[in-house]
Order: C-alpha cells, then structure tokens, then sequence
C-alpha cells in the first residue's frame, strides 16, 4: 500500500477531527459550517484499532517500519466530551499524538492531563499581535489563548504557535515569532491559508509566488537551534540545499494528501487532507485499511502522470507536488475545479514559464 513511496521507515499520521464544534468563527476557516455526525470515545476507539491493523499489515507485507501518529483536532478538540478518553487509548496503543487547538479553552486540569499522558506536542494557533490576532480570530481569543499556552507549559507540556498566513499578517512574521516567544511556545510553524470554507473570501488575497518565496526565505532564516521556526509547506523544500531535485516517480516527501497522512473527520468521513475536503471513503462503510488501498482518489494522487501542470514535469514532484488544497480552492474559484493543477502559488513554475 506504500508501494507509492521509495523509504523505508515511514512516518504516517493521522488527522482526526473529533468534532466540527468550535467556539470561535475564524476569518480563514476551512470549515463551511455543516455540523455532522460525531462519532462517540467508543467509536472513535474502533477505528484507532483499524488503524492499527493497516499499520501492522504494511509493517508484515513490505520491507518496512512505520512510526504512526495521530493529530487530535477539530472543530475545537477541547469541546469533544471524550478527548482524553480517545487520547489515552491511543497512547495506549503506542501511537505518538499531539493535539491541534486554538488554546482557548484549556484549563489547570487538562494541561496535567496532557502532561501526564506524554502529548508530544500541543499546536496552539497564533496570528500575530493582539490586534491581528483577535480581527482575524475574534475578541478576546488571543487573551484566551496566550493564557491556554501559559497553562500547558506551566504542567510541563512542549507547545507550538501555528500561523495561517495571509496578507493580513505576512508582514509581521518576525513580530508573530516574538509574541511566540513571550507567550511561552516552545517554537513556531508557519502555514498557507487555503482559499476554501469561510476563507474563500480571501482568494483574491493570496500572496504572489515571490511574495511567498520571499516569506519563506524569511522564516527559514529565522529558524536556530536555540528556537524553532519552520514551515512544513512542501514548496520550502525547494528552498533547502538537502532539496536535490531528483527525475523520478516516487514520492519522497512533500505534501502529505494520498502520500504519508490521512483526515477523518467526525462522522468517520476520510479524506486525503481536510483542506482539500475530497472524499475518499467513509469508516462506516469501510475500514480505513481498504480506503487506503482501494480510493482512485488517493491512487491519483500517488501518480506522477495525474498531475496536468507543470508539477507533472517538475523535478521536485518527489518531495514537493505543491499544496493541493491550495491548487484545488484556486482552480474552484476560477470555476475549473482541477486537483492536480498547478499550484497558483509556486514560484518554481512561475520562473519556468
Ligand atoms: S511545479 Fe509543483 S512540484 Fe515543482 S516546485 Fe512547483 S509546486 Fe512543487
Ligand atoms: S494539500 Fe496542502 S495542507 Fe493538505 S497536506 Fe498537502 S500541503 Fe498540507
């Protein structure tokens, strides 16, 4: 089921969306509003355990080892009832999980808690200072949120800031790294705003290719020892001497949708990355093990010869194929609704034109 992939020990997560309930209404959010089916602690537990079958049957069927994790998120994952229920099972089963959360809700109680079940990392979104935070998040959440990460160091937890950027806060990325500081984040990961959900709005706002190169560059210089700022964006790699583009089929590294990560969301609904919001299956009807070998979906994704643009001829198709979330809500918005189109944002493509 790996047989996309050319490595031998395989870093594979899980994405799991307890829930779509949130207590804030994000400017930027890839949620559309819809409220499904949430699968109970008991479910939610069943399908941990089919997880697990498809790890150890790839671990028996092929030469490999694989190291799976799962991002527990939402919605806003500290109003599921059964978080810690979910969570200590899954440690329990060996997995390494972290917990994706604006960091608003979190109290003495759960921070313990997450310490004392070894969360490797808690990822707590940032958008800037104060004032951008709260314009883009809501009043009051970046108070809320400042003191959320206060609280999970103070138990002994390792916390992340993620940044959305966008043109609302790309000028600010040194200030942001900052305030991440200040709060107390161990570190801090930058993303792109995907155009899609609540942010569709922000389509016309997307950042040009050497606008994001020029980020990028920034945030890589930024990164030390002594504190961590990175960007898993896939497009950084080119950035990277260690990128050494490679004329080849098989894919390295690079945007994880069909590849090395899969969403389930609440009511058990997979998809290749919540981003992108294309459904490959549904737990309920299919065990995740199936999804993954069987979805044309995902298949398409794995080949080289599905990708239409230049990423299709690109030497760094290996460990980069663009952000496909970004390429698909882009292509949506011009009304020709393509997955494997070109990355809009991708300065590689646009200096090879
Ligand atoms: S063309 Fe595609 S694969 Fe090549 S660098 Fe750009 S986004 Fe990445
Ligand atoms: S589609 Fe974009 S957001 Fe989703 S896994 Fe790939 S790079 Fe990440």
């Amino acid at each position: 089921m790996i047989a996309g992939s050319a490595i031998k020990t395989f870093d594979f997560f899980l994405q799991w969306h307890l829930t779509e309930r949130c207590n804030l209404r994000c400017r930027h959010c890839y949620q559309g509003g819809i409220a499904p089916y949430e699968m109970t602690p008991e479910e939610v537990k069943h399908e941990i355990d089919g997880a697990t079958e498809m790890f150890q049957a790839w671990e028996a069927g092929y030469d490999v080892k694989v190291a799976p994790s799962i991002h527990f998120t939402g919605g806003e994952p500290f109003l599921y009832e059964g978080l810690w229920d979910v969570v200590a099972y899954a440690r329990e089963q060996g997995y390494t999980v972290a917990i994706m959360t604006n960091g608003c809700l979190i109290t003495a109680e759960d921070a313990q808690r997450a310490s004392l079940l070894g969360i490797s990392d808690v990822q707590v979104s940032l958008e800037g200072q104060e004032g951008i935070h709260d314009s883009i998040r809501g009043k009051g959440s970046f108070a809320a949120a400042a003191k959320g990460v206060a609280t999970l160091v103070e138990a002994g937890n390792r916390v992340h800031a993620n940044v959305t950027l966008s043109r609302l806060n790309v000028d600010f990325i040194e200030e942001t790294t900052e305030v991440a500081k200040i709060i107390g984040c161990h570190g801090i990961g930058f993303s792109r705003v995907v155009p899609c959900g609540r942010g569709k709005a922000l389509v016309e706002s997307l950042l040009s290719p050497q606008e994001l190169r020029h980020t990028y560059q920034k945030i890589i210089s930024l990164d030390s020892p002594a504190y961590e700022v990175n960007s898993g964006d896939p497009l950084t790699g080119t950035l990277v001497d260690a990128d050494t583009p490679v004329e080849d089929d098989l894919t390295l590294s690079g945007c994880s949708a069909g590849f090395s990560g899969v969403t389930i969301t609440s009511d058990g609904t997979v998809m290749p990355c919540r981003r992108i919001g294309l459904v490959a299956g549904n737990l309920k009807s299919k065990p995740l093990r199936a999804i993954w070998a069987s979805s044309d979906l995902l298949w398409q994704l794995r080949k080289k010869e599905s990708y239409h643009g230049k990423c299709g001829r690109c030497p760094h198709w290996p460990s980069c194929r663009g952000c496909r979330a970004v390429a698909y809500a882009y292509s949506v918005a011009q009304g020709e609704p393509d997955l494997f189109a070109d990355d809009p944002q991708c300065w590689v493509v646009e200096e090879t034109a």
